[in-house]
């Protein structure tokens, strides 16, 4: 399956940019896994969480449901370490609202954003956070990196649209897509 993503792509850059198949080509997915957006390793998702200004997708599979968070790191000397917002807006870059904090490495839910902790967002957010730190996160859940959309350069936060790398309108306007 992934051998077969690698082949394809390949063929595409080859037609794309002229290149002979009797060329040589080493693409950087031959010997890593296919970059797709996706994060895999619970140990590498929790310290995307931590790196300080990580913005990414949380997707159920299998109910569907997905939800965008920003965590970021605390500036100022004290127990809290991040910040955690969820998106509530159609501006993937500010429209958070603030659902809780990371102190000592345990998530704690705060209602100063207006949001109580029996939404369904801080939910995910506190299982999430709890099953990232055990190992324990189910393969039905799927943990997306903000994308960059290759044509406007805009943020991406839709799972389609990070394993794509261009977002629904530009895709319209770009053969290929
Ligand atoms: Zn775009």
């Amino acid at each position: 399956m992934e051998n077969e993503k690698v082949q394809t792509l390949e063929g595409t850059f080859r037609k794309l940019f002229a290149v002979s198949t009797n060329l040589p080509l080493k693409l950087e997915c031959d010997v890593k896994p296919v970059l797709d957006g996706k994060i895999r390793e619970n140990a590498e998702r929790l310290a995307f969480v931590l790196a300080g200004n990580a913005y990414f997708t949380i997707e159920n599979t299998q109910s569907g449901n997905r939800f965008t968070f920003r965590v970021s790191a605390n500036k100022k000397e004290s127990e809290v370490t991040h910040w955690v917002c969820v998106l509530t807006g159609p501006d993937n870059l500010s429209n958070y609202t603030f659902i809780g904090f990371i102190k000592a490495g345990e998530f704690f839910h705060s209602r100063k954003g207006g949001i109580g902790n029996d939404a369904q967002s801080v939910r995910v957010f506190a299982w999430f956070f709890k099953n990232l730190k055990a190992n324990s996160v189910p393969e039905f859940i799927l943990f997306w990196h903000m994308g960059r959309c290759c044509r406007c350069g805009r943020a991406l936060t839709v799972p389609e649209s990070v394993a794509a790398g261009i977002g629904p309108e530009c895709a319209s306007m770009v053969s290929g897509f």
